[in-house]
């Protein structure tokens, strides 16, 4: 048995340690600390190295206009924000043309802010290249693609028949970029999301949409993307609309972004405060006093529909004499009765409750045929036909037709990019080549800007102000440089946010 003692400590007498050994044990440990901290340092370091962050990749619309694409990553996981093609010069067109530096099988969903070329009409591309997800878009999105893409496919084919037949061409045959059966294809790939309301696309994205003024169905986007249980919110501004026009509502105000990304088109410019309906009145009254027609190169979306408003309120109020009014576009009937579908889109309704788009002596033509015998008419009129910067389509003849008759007239509207037709009337160009030809320019060349479905540079800046905080970064787009640095400027001097121009393929971390 053990006895009681046995477990009662009895201290032992303290350890008889020497100076030397205790100072050799402490910086032992100092050392041992020291080493422990660099790691422990290091690994942090290899933590943020190595943590995966979303980013962003500028596939488009990058120091120009068009070609609006933005490849948003995150998780592993891809989103393509628009998938807009590239217009103009002959460089940019070149990039269509050119293998994406993303693999399009890789990419999981596509999302768009609004129908326009620009912003879709490498669709019908990425998916020949191997894209097979959905893509997300509004109603009015999804149903003016179905008129947009289609149509542009047929210019495609039509350039390219064109091409081999006049022989100016480098494809030999020449090709179309793609096809109207590719563009229907993509069509099926559509799919519906609500015009205002949140969207989960998957647990990295989800998006909410808000009214951008710009055309039908345009709208800017709130993207939240979630990587490791972080939230970053992406600002995409799409195209933004002016404000107090008819028919369009007005932008929507933004409140909060992390990253922004901000059109430019008019960053350096404001549009003139001048009446549209007193500059259209004096150029028609002009124009028909001397004989002459009058061509207005315009989009058959929105454009078109905004000048038949007009028209038909001048003719109403007997400004101008009732001319006939071609418009030359297959598409314009569709999209106005598109306008009277989904007017929840559009302020129509409040303004008026006669048939507001519909001008007399309206003559919608559809076919080639019909389109041609336009060129036989010697009295004044007025023909409305796409392309509105004079890239492609039925304007083209008529242009060609008209533009050495010094009676007539060419009205622009819209936007015209650099290497267009139409910014090269605007600077005075003498003749513009049509179908292969040297056309003399002896029309009047006239621009109404307040007619622009872009916000101006003061109208960009009152959109930047609904913002309560300054977004961490900046990243203007979709601007020709001059615009760019313009509004550049113009944003540090109101807000001094950081603002960032990216480069074409630059990518950004978020
Ligand atoms: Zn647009």
């Amino acid at each position: 048995m053990a006895s009681r003692r046995s477990w009662v400590r009895i201290p032992s007498a303290p350890p008889k340690y020497s100076l030397y050994g205790l100072a050799k044990r402490q910086a032992r440990r100092v050392l041992l600390g020291q080493i422990l901290l660099k790691i422990s340092q290091g690994l942090v370091m290899i933590h943020l190295q190595w943590r995966p962050m979303p980013k962003i990749t500028f596939l488009g619309a990058a120091g120009t206009v068009t070609g609006s694409k933005y490849l948003v990553e995150a998780e592993g996981k891809r989103l393509l924000v628009d998938c807009g093609l590239f217009e103009g010069s002959k460089q940019l067109r070149q990039r269509n043309w050119d293998r994406l530096t993303v693999d399009p099988a890789t990419i999981d969903w596509v999302l768009l802010t609004h129908a326009h070329i620009d912003h879709t009409g490498y669709l019908p591309r990425l998916m020949r290249n191997g894209y097979h997800g959905p893509i997300y878009a509004n109603p009015a999105t999804r149903e003016l693609c179905e008129l947009l893409l289609p149509d542009s496919a047929h210019l495609q084919e039509e350039d390219a028949r064109f091409a081999a037949k006049k022989g100016h061409t480098e494809h030999k045959p020449p090709l179309p970029l793609y096809t109207v059966p590719e563009a229907q294809q993509v069509l099926t790939q559509f799919k519906e999301i609500p015009s205002n309301d949140p969207f989960t696309i998957s647990p990295q994205f989800s998006v909410k949409p808000h009214d951008a003024g710009h055309i039908l169905g345009a709208t800017w986007l709130e993207l939240t993307i979630t990587e490791n249980g972080r939230q970053t919110l992406v600002v995409f501004s799409g195209d933004l609309g002016r404000y107090n026009q008819p028919i369009l509502v007005d932008p929507e105000a933004p409140t909060v972004a992390d990253y922004l990304l901000c059109e430019s088109t008019y960053g350096d410019r404001d549009h003139p405060v001048g009446s549209v309906a007193d500059e259209l009145a004096n150029i028609i009254n002009t124009t028909a006093k001397r004989g002459g027609a009058i061509v207005i190169p315009a989009f058959a979306v929105d454009r078109t529909q905004m000048l038949m408003y007009y028209l038909r309120e001048l003719q109403d109020k007997q400004r101008i004499p009732k001319l006939p009014v071609y418009v030359d576009s297959p598409m314009a009937i569709d999209v106005t009765e598109m306008y009277i579908r989904h007017h929840n889109d559009h302020d129509l309704q409040k303004q008026t409750s006669l048939d507001p788009l519909n001008a007399g002596q309206v003559h919608m033509t559809r076919t080639v045929e019909d389109s041609k015998k336009i060129n036989d008419v010697t009295s004044p009129c007025i023909i409305i036909s796409a392309s509105g910067m004079i890239t492609g389509g039925r304007v083209l003849h008529h242009l060609a037709r008209r533009l050495p008759d010094s009676r007539s007239s060419v009205l622009l509207v819209g936007y015209q990019a650099e290497g267009s037709g139409g910014h090269a009337l605007l600077n005075g160009a003498k003749y513009l080549r049509l179908y292969g030809e040297e056309v003399p320019v002896r029309a009047q060349v006239y621009e109404i800007g307040q007619l622009s479905a872009h916000a101006g540079k003061c109208e960009l800046l009152e959109w930047l102000g609904g913002f309560k905080a300054p977004p961490k970064q900046t990243f203007l787009v979709h601007g020709e440089p001059v615009a760019l640095n313009s509004l550049r400027d113009a944003i540090a001097a109101k807000y001094r946010w950081p603002v960032t121009i990216p480069e074409y393929l630059q990518t950004i971390q978020l």
